[in-house]
């Protein structure tokens, strides 16, 4: 996303909007699949020679369970709150903040339940959908 500096009015919180190919924001790489494009819904104020963004960034997101190996869609909000300085320049790429947080708010491990049960040691088989007599 880049922001023109001149169409942001002084001391007026805008509306802004914006969507993401997460491809384009090179997040695919490990295990960042994105299932729809990644919305930014926020406000950008401009005071003086800072420029502030806040909202939050949705998305859907496929994850792979770290224990059971099986990937659920998962809906991800990232809540955005940055502060640019604009240092007379005319336009601000954020882009590169934008995917920043989504790296940082991803977890480093996803667990498809809290509960989950994962594989047996043992056996091999999956505790969530069947029991095994290992102890
Ligand atoms: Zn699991
Ligand atoms: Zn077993």
């Amino acid at each position: 996303m880049i922001l023109k500096v001149s169409e942001l009015k002084e001391h007026i919180s805008q509306p802004l909007h914006a969507a993401y190919d997460g491809r384009a924001l090179d997040l695919e790489f490990v295990d960042f699949h994105y299932l729809k494009n990644i919305v930014f819904s926020g406000t950008a104020e401009r005071i003086e020679q800072t420029l502030t963004i806040n909202g939050s960034l949705s998305s859907e997101m496929e994850q792979c369970c770290s224990r059971c190996l099986e990937c659920v869609a998962t809906h991800i909000e990232t809540p955005v709150d940055l502060t640019f300085a604009i240092d007379h320049r005319d336009t601000i790429d954020v882009t590169d903040d934008v995917r920043d947080l989504l790296i940082l708010n991803h977890p480093e491990q996803f667990l498809c339940s809290e509960t989950c049960r994962g594989f047996c040691q043992t056996c091999g088989k999956n505790l969530n959908h069947e029991s095994c007599e290992c102890s």
